[in-house]
């Protein structure tokens, strides 16, 4: 998959800032590189070959011109990061022009170096390189995926423990006396004659069921893992006027969605996010659902439909202080069945001390909830509750792991996928 082209992109976001880095890697770096830049003390050239000291430390950093090769003259005072494959991000040989961060300049630079032969970059293209090239394994690069998107400080422990070799290291140590058993078996089967005794197949199947054990538990931190390292979306939903907008700024300590004494105030989806102990959580306030009587509103109920079947987690709010009154939760009725929901009791300020008393026994019963539906009672006014709701919100998300260092978890589904049908072939 390597065509032997020499890559150029932007490393930093478009726009205007401090410095801009523009990266070139490939066979053609060094070459490309010294078209632009001029390292201090020379007249024009490559980029000047790193001293040995700093070969030996397989990087240097040079500073210099940049000149534009056209009429010879200087676009900027700048420095050049050197780096020679295979011991570089890549495997390959890279330079990294560190500019002024002018957004023309650096489109500028980035023209050049593709006017001189370089292929601008597809996205990923750097860390595919170091995939290719054995740098980096597909964990570690999913890893620098869930760094540059982590949203909170444990999604960044937790990414640069993948990216340190966490769970790759973790895999191979499942891996590796499978390997082991499988080629003793084959030793077996090819030379049958040798004085090979094979494990009998008592050891072979500790040796599996040892496998299956790491794998199942690798797997049970998949739910947890992912949340902390993608985040999670939930929606708020239910009847009009039963407070989601309210209990929404509650949640986010802000009022970002509109609240009013008439139902049907909330018709677009209003998103914000916090952070629930390490879990970046979207929570997302919807339409009130009932039978829409305008056209906006309609749309607004369609939408907060959608969002509820896409989230990971709904929380479907009544209003406490109508129980015994018509369904409170109809007509959001079969969400309850569509996949992780917590029921929240809202208003529960108004109860005059029944909810506090009663608990939420009568609403359980009302609703027909199972036990494995969590119930919370919370007041969006005072804020009584909303603690509890938390705490529910990430055991739901989470399954109540917390975070494991260095022993690796599963933060994609790409990383489920693998393990479970590992989990099958050594069951198999
Ligand atoms: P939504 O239509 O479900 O988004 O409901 P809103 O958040 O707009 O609230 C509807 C009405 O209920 C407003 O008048 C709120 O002030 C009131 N409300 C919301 N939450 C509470 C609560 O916990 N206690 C009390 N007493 N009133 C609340």
């Amino acid at each position: 998959m390597l065509d032997g082209d020499t890559i150029v992109a932007l490393a930093t976001p478009p726009g205007t800032g401090a410095v801009a880095i523009v990266r070139l890697s490939g066979p053609a770096a060094l070459r490309l590189g010294g078209e632009l830049f001029v390292a201090d003390g020379r007249q024009t050239g490559r980029v000047e070959a790193p001293t040995a000291t700093a070969l030996r430390r397989r990087r240097a950093m040079l500073s210099g011109r940049l000149i534009d090769p056209a009429d010879g003259r200087a676009l900027d005072r700048c420095l050049a990061l050197v780096m020679i494959g295979p011991r570089s991000y890549t495997g390959e040989d890279v330079v990294e022009l560190h500019l002024h961060g002018g957004l023309r300049l650096a489109q500028r630079v980035n023209e050049l170096l593709v006017a001189g032969g370089a292929r601008p970059a597809e996205p990923g293209e750097f860390t595919l390189r170091a995939v290719l090239n054995g740098r980096l394994d597909l964990t570690q690069a999913e890893a620098v995926l869930n760094l540059i998107g982590a949203q909170t400080d444990a999604a960044i422990k937790l990414a640069a423990d993948q990216l340190g070799g966490g769970l790759g290291g973790a895999i191979r140590d499942i891996a590796a006396p499978l390997t082991e058993l499988a080629a003793e078996i084959e030793v077996g089967i090819d030379y049958p004659d040798e004085e090979h005794e094979p494990p009998d197949s008592e050891a072979q199947g500790r040796t599996l069921a040892a496998a299956a054990d790491r794998l199942t538990s690798l797997l049970e931190t998949a739910r947890a893992g992912m949340a902390v390292a993608g985040g999670v979306g939930v929606v708020i939903a239910g009847r009009p006027n039963v407070g989601k907008s309210s209990l929404f700024n509650a949640l986010l300590g802000r009022r970002r969605a509109i609240v009013a004494a008439e139902p049907g105030t909330t018709r677009d989806l209003i998103e914000a996010t916090r952070e629930v102990r390490g879990v970046a959580v979207r929570f997302c306030d919807t339409a009130g659902v009932r039978d829409a009587a305008g056209e906006v509103e309609r749309e607004g109920v369609a939408l907060a439909t959608a969002a509820a079947r896409e989230a990971d987690l709904t929380l479907l709010v009544v209003d406490a202080t109508a129980l015994g009154r018509p369904d409170p939760a109809a007509p959001c009725r079969d969400w309850l069945a569509a996949g992780p929901v917590i029921v929240v009791a809202n208003k529960i300020d108004r109860c005059g001390g029944a909810w506090d008393q009663a608990g939420e026994g009568p609403l359980r019963r009302e609703l027909g909830l199972s036990a494995a539906v969590p119930v919370v009672g919370v007041s969006a006014l005072t804020g009584q509750g909303l603690d509890e709701l938390l705490a529910a919100v990430y055991e739901a998300v989470t399954g109540g792991a917390g975070l494991r260092q260095g022993a690796g978890m599963l933060t994609t589904a790409r990383q489920g996928r693998e393990v479970r049908e590992a989990l099958a072939a050594v069951r198999r």
